[in-house]
């Protein structure tokens, strides 16, 4: 770290993934402006998620020759949102700022947000003005998507609002004491609060590469943003079930009347067939969302890291070589996050 100068320390975390082509041009931008900015100190935090191309080579040439810069190299793709939390976790600065590598979050906002945060704003999140580079596909389901999710979860996402955003180390420190290992970030980040301001941007096109999100991966995504902040799909099969029995009660009721006024032909061969399969249905559509929910109790008891870091990439103070901090694992996380919870338990019995 620097030598005090009263300068405030901002964190940029930065994930790639498969971004060989996007890495040059990102710091190339990145880099000059936040020299420009007189009134702060920076580092960047990069992570790279598992590529299989050749951005790691290309980040540490990156690293080598600026000790602002370091890498955590994880062991395997863990997705943006691990990747995201190992950054966060080791970022040191008094705010943070998570970005995109491929430039979609227009690095021409941070003074904007830095500015807001200075004047005593806590989060400054960046909200897209319009989504006109997204396909008419992927607005409409994520239109659809905000729509749901705050209609069915209480904390409620802000629209068109992404990672992009600058947090206080109040905030990051808030996220960091999230003991959950499903970490939907957005959700997250929504759910610590504290006072927000919002800039409003245009999001434009990747400057290289493709989106890493496919319609699957997205959908996944979305299941677990829902999944993890509401249980009412949960709770719903009880008043799925109720209703159900209500229909039944009726039915049934119907068809003793009928027999007892006119006798019982025996007809309903096709009405008891289709009752049975629509309810088949229904029962294994409710099974399906309760095994959502136990798979992700599964996976939340296992305690596993969150990621796993194969190797650090960091310039010392004088000399370019990377001294390397083998075998650190995610571990280290997991860790963070029991001091963090066993403190918060420490706190609410008052010890
Ligand atoms: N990313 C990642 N791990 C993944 C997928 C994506 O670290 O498994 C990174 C990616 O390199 C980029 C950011 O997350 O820096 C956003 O990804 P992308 O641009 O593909 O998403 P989109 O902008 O299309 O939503
Ligand atoms: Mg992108």
């Amino acid at each position: 770290m620097d030598a005090p100068t009263g300068r405030p320390l901002i964190s940029l975390v930065v994930p790639f993934y498969n971004e060989v082509d996007t890495v040059d041009g990102f710091f190339a931008t990145i880099v000059p402006l936040l020299e420009a900015m007189e009134s702060i100190r920076f580092e960047i935090v990069c992570i790279n998620d598992g590529s299989t191309d050749g951005t790691l080579d290309k980040l540490v040439r990156v690293v080598t020759n600026d000790k602002r810069i370091r890498v955590l190299d994880f062991s395997r793709n863990f997705g943006k949102e691990a990747a995201l939390t190992a950054g966060i976790e080791e970022a040191s600065g008094a705010a943070v700022i998570p970005i995109d590598a491929d430039l979609q979050d227009p690095p021409g906002l941070i003074p904007v947000m830095i500015d807001h945060w200075l004047k005593g704003a806590e989060v400054v999140a960046a909200k897209r003005s319009d989504r006109a580079c997204d396909t008419f596909l992927k607005r409409t389901t994520a239109a659809l998507y905000y729509r749901v999710h705050n209609a069915l979860s209480e904390v409620k996402l802000p629209e068109n609002v992404g990672d992009f955003r600058l947090m206080d180390r109040a905030v990051v420190n808030a996220l960091l004491s999230l003991p959950e290992r499903h970490r939907f970030m957005k959700g997250l980040f929504a759910w610590v609060g504290f006072r927000t301001v919002i800039v409003e941007y245009q999001r434009e096109p990747r400057t290289a590469g493709k989106s890493k999100f496919s319609g699957w991966r997205l959908w996944n995504f979305a299941l677990e943003g829902i999944t993890s902040f509401s249980t009412v799909p949960l709770r719903s099969w009880t008043y799925i079930g109720l209703a159900m029995a209500a229909l039944a009660f009726c039915y049934g009721g119907t068809i003793v009347g009928r027999t007892l006024l006119f006798g019982n032909p025996v007809p309903g061969y096709a009405s008891l067939l289709s009752i049975m399969l629509f309810l088949g249905g229904i029962e294994l559509v409710g099974i399906g969302v309760v095994g959502e929910y136990v798979g992700r109790i599964y996976d939340e008891t296992k305690e596993r890291p969150i990621y796993i870091v194969r190797r650090r990439y960091q310039a010392s103070e004088n000399v370019s070589t990377l001294p390397a901090r083998r075998g650190e694992t995610g571990a280290r996380n997991v860790t963070t996050l029991h001091v963090a919870r066993r403190r918060a338990m420490d706190a609410r019995m008052g010890r």
